[in-house]
């Protein structure tokens, strides 16, 4: 009798009628003899409306208040979810993220997990019963409640598959499995049949939010297979595992673009030794997380300029900070731009194919758009550039790259084109 663990995010579980649907699938699995594992998210746009609330009451809301907030999200999914199954007459019962013992840090609103006991999971399944476990939430080792970031529901899916020693993890979603590009902004992007933990991290960190970055990561530490499958829609999705034979090593597997950054310029700097080092120490003290760092060349070599790029919904915390650290060591001003997005291209082959970064150069130039910073690795290249412009630029890349679908050829494994999608929706 295999155990899988079932994720299902928060568009499956939107509204009553999505409910219900999900209990039928839910309802498949156990009946066919398998264990189950239920994880769900909060139902789509709660954890942003919460959001909002906390901020309407308070411009900056404690890190404390703003957990216990947004875990409340999922309380009300899992315990909907179980009285719809317990009323189909299924023995369901709805856990927190304490209840199953999800051990994390005392970063409230961005924990990590220390450790997942999984006592009662293991215990309800022993007893028949069918665990509907909250996403997104743990609790610190003072037992107070603590969030895994946004999209965490992926994480503590993951943890539990790697703590319950599952055979899958399940990921259902409103997409039918990982794209070439976010298929709401590239309507002809392809599904990825099979994807590495490698190549898929790197997807996730950089914007193709279908999968939190974080999961990935634990998934590839524990040798968790992830797969990514509509909620709506029978077929084939994507499976992410580790590298092997049969994987493309495609040059270029996709494409992202990411609208949460921010820039932040530290002009007229000292041009003096420490300088760069004093700027980023700060933002390191605060676990502000910089990405992209340029330190132009002096101007008659005693001033310079530091640019760097940080989440744009770190910028609150992280601006004061900059300001001060400026004022101490004697720079001019501090400049900052939130009007910018990063487009990048993902591909474990570019490690072996020269000339991806000149032609993704042209390819952007071609649609006379302006690049401001560049970051290159062995297997990304990623370019910040105006917000207007980023999704533009990732449709020209989709195609200038080659991974545009043929109009009504279906993707690699014949299935159809799924039909065009939405605009983008919140989260
Ligand atoms: P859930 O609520 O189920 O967790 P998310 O909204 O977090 O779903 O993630 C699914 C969304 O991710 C899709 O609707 C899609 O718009 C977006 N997305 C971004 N990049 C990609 C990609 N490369 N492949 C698939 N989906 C993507
Ligand atoms: N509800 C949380 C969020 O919107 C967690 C999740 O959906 O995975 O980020
Ligand atoms: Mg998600």
């Amino acid at each position: 009798m295999a155990l899988f663990i079932q994720k299902f995010g928060g568009t499956s579980v939107g509204n009553v009628e999505r409910i219900r649907r999900i209990a039928e699938r839910i309802e498949r699995t156990h009946r066919d003899g398998h264990q189950v594992v239920v994880v769900v998210s909060a139902m789509s746009g709660e954890t942003d409306r919460l959001m909002r609330l906390a901020h309407d009451v308070t411009p900056q809301p404690d890190d404390r208040e703003l957990a216990v907030l947004l875990s409340s999200g999922e309380r009300v999914a899992i315990a909907l979810l179980a009285m719809r199954l317990r009323g189909c007459g299924i023995n369901a019962r709805s856990f927190t993220g304490r209840q199953v013992g999800i051990v994390t840090n005392s970063s409230h609103t961005r924990a990590r997990i220390a450790k997942v006991t999984a006592a009662p999971v293991r215990q309800a399944l022993a007893d028949g019963v069918l665990p509907i476990v909250a996403g997104f939430q743990g609790v610190n080792a003072q037992s107070e409640v603590t969030t895994l970031g946004r999209g965490g529901s992926d994480l503590t899916a993951v943890a539990l598959a790697a703590a319950l020693k599952a055979s899958r993890c399940v990921i259902f979603t409103d997409v039918d499995g990982v794209f070439t590009a976010d298929p709401g902004v590239v309507p002809s992007a392809r599904r990825i049949p099979t994807l590495s933990y490698e190549a898929m991290l790197e997807l996730a960190s950089l914007g193709a939010k279908v999968l939190q970055a974080r999961s990935v990561e634990f998934a590839a530490r524990y040798n968790v297979p992830v797969e990514v499958r509509s909620t709506f829609q029978e077929g084939a999705g994507t499976l992410v595992t580790h590298e092997d034979a049969d994987m493309e090593q495609a040059a270029v597997s996709g494409v992202t673009g990411d609208r949460n950054q921010a820039k932040i310029t530290v002009v007229g700097v000292p041009d003096r030794p420490g300088i760069a080092a004093h700027v980023l120490g700060a933002m390191a003290d605060a676990a502000v997380v910089v990405d992209m760092i340029i330190q132009n060349v002096s101007h008659g070599g005693q001033f310079t300029d530091i640019s760097f790029t940080v989440p744009r919904n770190d910028l609150a915390r992280a601006l004061p900070l900059v300001e001060r650290t400026a004022d101490t060591i004697g720079a001019k001003t501090v400049e900052v731009r939130e009007d910018i997005a990063k487009v990048s291209l993902v591909g474990v082959g570019m490690q072996s194919h020269s000339g991806v970064a000149s032609k993704m150069f042209r390819t952007l130039s071609g649609e006379s758009i302006n690049i401001m910073m560049i970051s290159t690795s062995e297997i990304k290249i990623s370019c910040v550039l105006d917000e207007r412009d980023c999704d533009k630029a990732v449709r020209a890349l989709h195609a200038g790259f080659g991974l545009d679908r043929r109009p009504d050829a279906g993707d690699e494994t014949g299935r159809p084109a799924p039909p065009a999608r939405k605009a983008r929706r919140p989260a």
